[in-house]
């Protein structure tokens, strides 16, 4: 019998096998909370959000900081994700956030990124009218007039 030590990052739940890069991890986890503390979480009881039956009314500031605080986010965590939009061209992170449904979304999940839940959520909101959806599919096909639900449906 062998005896396996494992360590788990209290956050994310995430397991390491050294003490040291689940401390790491920690640390980063919650940087990256305190970096993405103004994002709004929308509530989705009975799925209806993530079904496309309400939008919420988010503002251009809020879409620019999330995306601007994503950018820092991958320099920050993730920094050979960011080498691969900067080899060619220095503003080539900021060119590929601002195109969420882009292979940047590929690297983001396939590297696991402490930044890809607040990605997604970046993703579903339109970035002609700044309404948040449940799903990406919803921003994507935007009519940017349909009625956004009341405020409070988010935290
Ligand atoms: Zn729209």
């Amino acid at each position: 019998m062998k005896t396996i030590t494992k360590y788990v990052n209290e956050h994310t739940g995430d397991e390491y096998t050294s003490a040291k890069e689940c401390e790491l991890s920690e640390k980063q986890s919650m940087t990256a909370k305190e970096m993405f503390s103004f994002v709004k979480i929308v509530k989705d009881s009975g799925c209806k959000f993530a079904n496309g039956e309400y939008c919420i009314q988010r503002s251009s500031e809020y879409y620019n900081q999330l995306r601007d605080t994503i950018v820092l986010g991958i320099k920050k965590f993730d920094p050979r994700i960011a080498r691969k939009f900067t080899e060619k061209n220095k503003d080539g992170l900021e060119v590929a956030v601002n195109f969420p449904f882009g292979i940047i979304c590929r690297y983001l999940g396939d590297g696991a990124s402490i930044v890809q839940d607040y990605f997604l959520i970046y993703q579903n909101i339109c970035p002609k009218c700044y309404r948040e959806w449940g799903q990406g599919y919803f921003a994507l096909h935007c009519t940017h007039t349909d009625k956004a639900a009341e405020p409070g449906l988010d935290r």
